[in-house]
């Protein structure tokens, strides 16, 4: 606890000291820059391991994430200040694996209501890796503003050496402040590099370079302290979807049913009985089931249960031509994005034609 409490002094103290030295080695164009900046950057921490402690410096498994407020992380980025007032509020503190329902609704609540001021330029929400893509697809679908919005994690505890939470912090704040970043949907600011929502996912356990987007690339890089887009987002988002978070205050129950060689059934009838509206199968090859597993799922169909069918291979679509009965194909949505989409789809409509035109779409 003691030696926990004195790595991060001690990170703290080099940031301190290093920022004025950084400062006055400022180049005119970046001191320009700076002094545009204007607005607030929210930072809603919700814990991870960029908040991350370890018993020692060199420890970079086994720690404990979300053990940082959101002050102490702020405190530890002097520079983010150069591009805008920055406020902090935590919205939970733990690790990802951990997320919930729940606090996702306080999440886009929250941001939200603070995107509808004016003096609010942006939003940058401190998140645990593991579960990041999921947070960051739902905030995709249920935003109602155009301003960034920029997930940010990190993949080394705030007291590693080399911790890589802090210069990703400064990324995401920059991503934030980039007038470029306006109506690309929800970002994810990591190692340099920006992915959109939609495709992004975890790649790697433990990597610096752990998030990438399959088949479709990253939208963007920060090179050079510089922010730099190089494709659009395509799929609709935010303010084009129908979802409104607003009136809700639970999402219906989804589960991912994962096929593998002998798979009989047993976890699709077992999520039916514990209730759920939806089922994804996340299939081998382009959707691919079991046939052990379809009289199954054909009970759940019969049940009004809507079956959505992705893939377990990390990357590739599942199309119509893979239909059967009235499912649902994901395209290139992952399962635990198709689950998502699909949770939100079953708040408006259980119409298998309707949420396939919302996968379509979104
Ligand atoms: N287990 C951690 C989490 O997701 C991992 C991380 O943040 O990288 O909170």
């Amino acid at each position: 606890m003691i030696l926990r409490k004195s790595l991060v002094a001690a990170a703290l103290a080099t940031a301190i000291i290093t920022a004025p030295i950084a400062a006055a080695l400022t180049s005119p164009a970046a001191f320009a820059e700076q002094q545009q900046a204007k607005g607030t950057v929210y930072i809603l921490a919700t814990g991870g391991t960029i908040a991350g402690a370890a018993k020692s410096a060199t420890q970079t498994t086994g720690y404990k994430a979300g053990a940082l407020g959101v002050q102490t992380l702020i405190d530890a980025v002097p520079r983010m200040k150069d591009y805008a007032k920055i406020e902090g509020e935590q919205i939970a503190n733990i690790g990802s694996q951990d997320m919930t329902t729940d606090i996702w609704l306080k999440l886009a609540k929250r941001i939200n209501e603070l995107l509808k001021r004016d003096d609010v330029t942006g939003v940058v929400i401190t998140h645990g890796t593991d579960t990041l893509e999921e947070t960051a697809y739902f905030l995709n679908l249920v935003v109602k503003s155009d301003k960034p919005v920029v997930m940010v994690g990190a993949m080394r505890p705030a007291t590693a050496i080399s911790a890589d939470g802090p210069m990703n912090l400064l990324d995401a704040v920059r991503v934030a402040t980039d007038p470029e970043s306006k109506g690309r949907g929800v970002l994810v600011a990591l190692n340099d590099t920006i992915n959109a929502a939609r495709a992004n996912t975890k790649t790697n356990t433990a990597s610096l370079q752990t998030f990438s987007s399959p088949e479709v690339g990253a939208v963007g890089m920060i090179t050079g302290g510089k922010v730099r887009y190089y494709r659009q987002v395509e799929r609709e988002h935010t303010t084009k979807t129908p979802f409104d978070v607003s009136k809700l205050d639970k999402l219906p129950r989804v589960d991912i049913i994962y096929t593998h060689v002998s798979d009989d059934g047993v976890m699709a009838d077992a999520a039916v009985a514990a209730g759920a509206k939806g089922i994804v199968s996340a299939g081998s090859g382009m959707g691919s089931i079991h046939k052990d597993t379809y009289p199954a799922l054909e009970k759940a169909i019969a049940k009004g249960v809507v079956v959505v069918r992705s893939n377990r291979t990390g990357s590739g679509f599942v199309d119509a031509a893979q239909q059967w009965k009235d499912c649902v194909t994901a395209d290139n949505l992952n399962p635990q994005k198709a689950r998502i989409l699909l949770q939100l789809a079953l708040t408006q409509t259980s119409d298998p034609k309707k949420i396939q035109e919302m996968f379509d779409k979104y």
